[in-house]
């Protein structure tokens, strides 16, 4: 028994493999379309992705408390997205052999002015991504200003939505629950969050209603590149947006085939229309003067979740914050190309270049990949290099390597520089493919783990190898044991 994660030879799944990539010597491109299909089903469980449930309401209505009951409290969580305050969660879930994610959005108190804004903007958000909608209502409060207000966005929501009326814990609160038909949502279920009453019932509703197969990505995709202008607030994100669109003669409303979202703007630059997602509020220069710093990254969050680039605008003449650190990370964690704008360039003197120089050394060292520009959005230095670094960022975004490739690379690195031994054995890397794009993810199977450092290494050198300048990439490994053919 070695120490590798408790696996021992007994447990190990038989794969039947033509040649063994560790041994064999592979040139034929046909070899990798054999091994493709071999791994391909296990591929599917890791990158299929599942439809996605949204869990919104007011505070405290009991949308946590319904989580917990759906996902039993037992499963880990798939995505964590520190912010200010507990942003989204999202778990796995499953219901009658249903798999799907649920997403909740609670554990924030904006003060009373903003909340109907940043409810409105959690739906909206829903709305978007989500492949069913779940509107928690306290039924014993009854319906309130802002549950009617979301209900207002939500009726022009295409998603499904089903209504939950919560706090429903006896037979005495149903007549509640039935008075939020009002509500025009249809149907209010009732259920009690706490004790687990229709829960069941609803579960079976939002079942019914998730549609076979998640919102495709490749719709999304058509038209215009996406751009997500993003950055704490006063780095220049209006004045850049009015630059780049007041340089030409008129500003596109609409583009052959597609309508334009009207919280978008749509700019021609190099001749290409190019699509700035969620600009209204920068358009209309509206200061968010008492926005919460959380409404203000939910804002980003929803920017970042429609564009494929973000430019991360970084005001140069000031040191370094932990609010841009912080949005870097979610451009990171949102898997978007990015392009980094150092801007109000035209206020950065000789001593100021040499400190931020420095600072980015020590801050933003762990995205060398990211391209740079620095940029006046003011006077318009170098505002056209934007587009250079975009293009380069979108193309790094949108690349494939062929397994062939991948496998081959893969040989000589490992041969060169193999894993760390773990509990007294080198991991062996059998095979390596790429399982999605936008942003590249690639999937390492292995005979054991492989260590944090190593992965760095391996990401390192498919960049030097292959290029991906401006985009994140993403390593995944899987641990399969192949069972030895002379050991039976
Ligand atoms: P969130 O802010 O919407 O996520 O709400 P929470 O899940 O944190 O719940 C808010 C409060 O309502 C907590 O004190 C819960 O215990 C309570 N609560 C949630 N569901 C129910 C329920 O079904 N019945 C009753 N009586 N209380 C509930
Ligand atoms: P936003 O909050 O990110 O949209 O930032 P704004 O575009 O509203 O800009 C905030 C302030 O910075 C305004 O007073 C702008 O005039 C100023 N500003 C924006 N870009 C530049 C720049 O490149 N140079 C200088 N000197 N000031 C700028």
């Amino acid at each position: 028994m070695n120490e590798d994660h408790g696996m021992d030879d007994g447990g190990i799944e038989e794969i039947t493999l033509d040649h063994d990539p560790a041994d064999g010597v592979w040139d034929d491109e046909q070899d990798w379309y054999a091994l493709d299909a071999e791994f391909a089903d296990e591929l599917d469980d890791e990158t299929a992705p599942l439809p996605i449930v949204a869990i919104i309401g007011r505070p405290n209505v009991g949308k946590s408390t319904l989580v917990n009951r759906i996902i039993g409290r037992r499963e880990a969580v798939v995505e964590d997205t520190p912010g200010v305050t507990r942003d989204r969660v999202t778990y796995d879930a499953e219901w009658v052999g249903t798999r799907f994610l649920v997403q909740d959005t609670g554990g924030w108190e904006p003060e009373g002015k903003g909340l109907q804004e940043a409810i409105s903007t959690q739906a909206a958000l829903a709305m978007r991504e989500a492949d069913v909608i779940v509107l928690v209502v306290d039924a014993v409060v009854g319906a309130t200003a802002t549950d009617e207000a979301v209900v207002r966005t939500l009726r022009r929501s295409k998603t499904p939505v089903v209504l939950a009326a919560n706090k429903v814990d006896g037979e005495r609160q149903e007549a509640e629950a039935a008075a939020l038909w009002s509500l025009g949502m249809g149907e209010p279920f009732p259920i009690s969050a706490v004790h687990g009453r229709g829960t069941g019932d609803l579960l079976d509703r939002i079942v019914e209603v998730l549609p076979k197969t998640p919102r495709d990505d490749g719709v999304r995709a058509a038209g215009p590149r996406r751009v997500a202008l993003v950055g704490k607030p006063n780095v220049g994100k209006s004045s850049l947006l009015n630059k780049l669109a007041g340089e030409q003669r008129s500003v596109v409303h609409d583009v052959a085939g597609t309508t334009v979202d009207p919280v978008d703007t749509v700019v021609e630059l190099d001749d290409r229309p190019w699509r700035f997602v969620d600009t209204a509020g920068l358009r209309r220069r509206v200061r968010q003067a008492s926005g919460t710093e959380y409404y203000a990254s939910l804002r980003t969050r929803a920017a970042l979740d429609s564009a494929e680039v973000a430019v991360l605008l970084i005001d140069a003449s000031q040191p370094l914050t932990e609010q841009d650190l912080r949005i870097l990370s979610m451009v990171i964690e949102a898997g978007r190309a990015l392009v980094l704008a150092f801007n109000k360039w035209d206020l950065v003197d000789e001593d100021r270049r040499y400190d931020l120089e420095r600072e980015i050394d020590r801050e933003i060292s762990r995205v060398p990949w990211a391209g740079r520009v620095n940029i006046s959005a003011q006077t318009g230095r170098a505002v056209h290099r934007l587009v250079p670094a975009m293009d380069l960022a979108l193309e790094s975004w949108d690349k494939r390597i062929s397994t062939g490739r991948l496998n081959n690379w893969l040989k000589e690195i490992v041969a060169a520089t193999p894993p760390p031994m773990r509990g007294g054995r080198i991991p062996r890397v059998l095979f390596v493919t790429q399982a999605t794009t936008r942003p590249p993810t690639f999937v390492f199977f292995t005979t054991g783990f492989l260590e944090a450092g190593y992965r760095r290494f391996l990401e390192r050198m498919l960049r030097e190898e292959f290029g991906f300048d401006g985009s994140p990439v993403r390593i995944s490994v899987r641990v399969r044991e192949k069972k030895q053919r002379n050991k039976r």
